[in-house]
This record gives structure tokens, C-alpha cells and sequence, in this order.
């Protein structure tokens, strides 16, 4: 699936590739709704029903992944009820492997995550993702997600990454499809982000389920 011996430089997504998405969709699904509802005295369902049609509206935009934005939209301090919730931050399984392994090759390892950057240093100090990064890169500071159209050449001319010697990979679809859409050739989906859920449908994309598919030997 992977010739390594063309591949220098390994770009990485966090939430549902390196990191399990289960702590997000806890956090999202779970946790917020009923810290919203006890907040505003309403009922879980409720709260639900207000996050969901925010959350759906933002969809795509970086205003989905940013916590400011959220905060001030629905009146809660997001990053700290995230910070609650922080001993729930787990790696997926075979990512540290996997990512000693890419050391272990001589890889650089690149981290490119929609990621607000107040969740990604949570993230950081949560687990011992930072120890293995060459760099680190939220989309923020680009303002632009990976879905959105010019993200990848704006990301190309900032860090100077050559694609055609890069391996990216990511769990999301329209991520990826962005992607290849703007010329980044070698390409993998991880297509079981959160560990308590099925694992997803194959698509045009290769797939993996655990880093053992791909671990450079
Ligand atoms: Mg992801």
C-alpha cells in the first residue's frame, strides 16, 4: 500500500488518525449537550436540537473547529469544559507504533489538524503525541480547513513540503478528497477514527483500520 523507500515526510491528521475520535464525539455528543442543558435549564433533547442545527450550519467552515467562535455563539466557556473531559484523550491503536516506527526510519513527522489551537495543545499535554512531531501545524493560522479549496497550495508555499515524497493521511473524506484534488498524490484514509464505532466503508482512497497495514518494515 505504501512504497516507503518514495516517502521522506509523513502528514498527519490528529483527531480520528492519530488520535481516537471517541474523546470528540464524547465531548460533542455527549458531554456538551448535557452541560448546556443543566446551564440554560432545558432538557437534553433540547440542547441536542440547538447544538445540531449550530454544528450543521458551520459544517466545512473553520468556525466549526473553532472554540472561540463556539463559546461566544452559545454563551459557554467550551475550551474549559473540554479541559474536564481531558483524561479521556486516547491515541488510536498501533499510533505510537507507528509513529516509533516512522523515527525509527528517519521520517519527518507532520502534524496538519483542523484542530482549534487551544485543542491541540489540550491534546498535547493530554498524551505524549508532541514527543513525536517534527512540526505542528493547525489550520487556523492559515484560515483555511483542509476541506476548503487553496488550503493545500497555501500549505505547500508556507512549509516548502514537497507531496510527491509525502504520505498524507486522514480519516475524513472530504479532507482527503481536497487533497487530491490539489495534487497531493500518495494518500490514506483511516477508516475507523472512533474506536466504539464500525468501521466505515471503503472508498476510492487505500484504507486502513490499524497502522500494522502500513508500518514501514
Ligand atoms: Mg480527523
Amino acid at each position: 500500500m505504501v512504497n516507503w523507500s518514495a516517502i521522506d515526510t509523513v502528514l498527519l491528521d490528529m483527531d480520528g488518525t492519530l488520535l481516537d475520535l471517541r474523546y470528540d464525539n464524547y465531548f460533542w455528543l455527549e458531554y456538551l449537550p448535557r452541560r448546556y442543558a443543566a446551564h440554560y435549564g432545558v432538557s437534553d433533547e433540547a440542547a441536542t436540537a440547538t447544538l445540531k442545527t449550530l454544528s450543521d450550519s458551520l459544517h466545512g467552515s473553520l468556525n466549526w473547529y473553532c472554540l472561540d467562535y463556539w463559546s461566544q455563539a452559545i454563551g459557554i466557556d467550551v475550551a474549559a469544559l473540554k479541559l474536564e473531559v481531558q483524561d479521556q484523550v486516547r491515541f488510536r491503536p498501533g499510533a505510537v507504533d507507528f509513529l516509533r516506527c516512522l523515527h525509527a526510519h528517519g521520517k519527518r513527522c507532520l502534524l496538519v489538524t483542523n484542530a482549534h489551537p487551544k485543542v491541540l495543545e489540550l491534546k498535547l499535554i493530554a498524551s505524549t503525541l508532541g514527543e513525536w512531531l517534527h512540526e505542528r501545524h493547525s489550520t487556523h493560522s492559515f484560515g483555511l480547513a483542509k476541506e476548503n479549496p487553496g488550503f493545500w497550495h497555501k500549505f505547500q508555499q508556507h512549509t516548502g513540503v514537497d507531496y510527491g515524497r509525502s504520505l498524507f493521511i486522514d480519516d475524513s473524506l472530504n479532507v482527503l478528497r481536497r487533497a487530491a484534488a490539489e495534487g497531493l498524490p500518495h494518500l490514506i484514509q483511516v477508516l475507523q477514527p472512533d474506536t466504539t464505532q464500525a468501521v466505515r466503508p471503503a472508498s476510492e482512497f487505500n484504507g486502513i483500520v490499524h497502522f500494522a497495514e502500513i508500518m514501514p518494515t
